[in-house]
């Protein structure tokens, strides 16, 4: 069985004052839960969550990578630098990246290399928007968001990355895939990994993303290829966040 995954993608928000009590909400409350959950926080915090979360129950992990190992790329972090501060995760690929800085899957593909190289899982987000849902687009959309990481990673490193479905017009608009509409193609991923890696396909874990809450987490999970959550807006309450790692349970 694969171990459910809840990580809180925090976007650009927060302080040292309002993590700190967020981190302590947070890490207070896992303790003893079935899934593994982290935070993504941004960059500037990751040494705060390093001090606040170190030998807990709750990891931590950045929102995007350079895919360049150093050197003169000015305002770039790289994944050596996340190891740097202990990061179990980094996000790679999210749609607000693709939509406002023009990342290409073959550079998402490229993020996801540098994570693996520095011993991070990268977390490999997919999605389509509203109007290639409408067009019929979203197989042939998400297979090739897939496709581009699967062609750069070795048949081995596929079993080391995390994957996230978050349709773009369910983020942060309250509107939610229904299960049926998520596992379907959550399925279609699972079954697009199995013909690279059978027995990654297996155990890689697929989280959902679009206004995952409280009180749709439960039914989302209980789907059969929905390993988790990856969550935005309820990610930045500790009660909210808790009350969906305890429907992974
Ligand atoms: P919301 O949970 O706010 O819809 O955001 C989802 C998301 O983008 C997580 O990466």
């Amino acid at each position: 069985m694969r171990r459910k995954l809840v990580v809180g993608n925090w976007k650009m928000n927060g302080s040292k004052a309002s993590n700190a009590a967020l981190l302590s909400g947070i890490s207070a409350g896992v303790t003893g839960a079935q899934a593994a959950c982290a935070v993504c926080a941004p960059a500037p915090y990751l040494a705060q969550c390093e001090a606040a979360l170190a030998g807990g129950a709750l990891a931590w992990g950045a929102q995007d990578v350079s895919a360049h190992a150093g050197g003169a790329y000015t305002g770039e972090v790289s994944a050596a630098m996340l190891a740097d501060f202990a990061c179990s995760y980094v996000i790679v690929g999210h749609s607000e990246r693709r939509a406002y800085h023009a990342e290409t899957s073959e550079l998402v593909a490229q993020k996801a290399v540098a994570a693996l190289v520095a011993g991070l899982t990268p977390i490999v987000c997919v999605g389509e928007t509203l109007a290639e849902r409408e067009a019929g687009q979203t197989a042939a959309v998400v297979s090739g968001q897939l496709g581009a990481v699967l062609a750069l990673l070795g048949d081995a490193d596929i079993a080391r990355i995390v994957l996230a479905y978050e349709p773009v017009w369910a983020i942060g608009t309250g509107k939610t895939a229904t299960p049926a509409m998520a596992q379907e193609v959550h399925a279609q991923l699972r079954a697009q990994l199995k013909q690279k890696n059978e027995v990654a396909a297996v155990t890689v874990q697929i989280l959902y993303g679009g206004s995952m809450k409280p009180d749709n987490a439960s039914e989302l999970m209980a789907q059969p290829d929905i390993d988790g959550g990856l969550i935005g807006g309820a990610a930045l309450k500790a009660a909210d966040f808790l009350a969906i790692v305890n429907a992974a349970n």
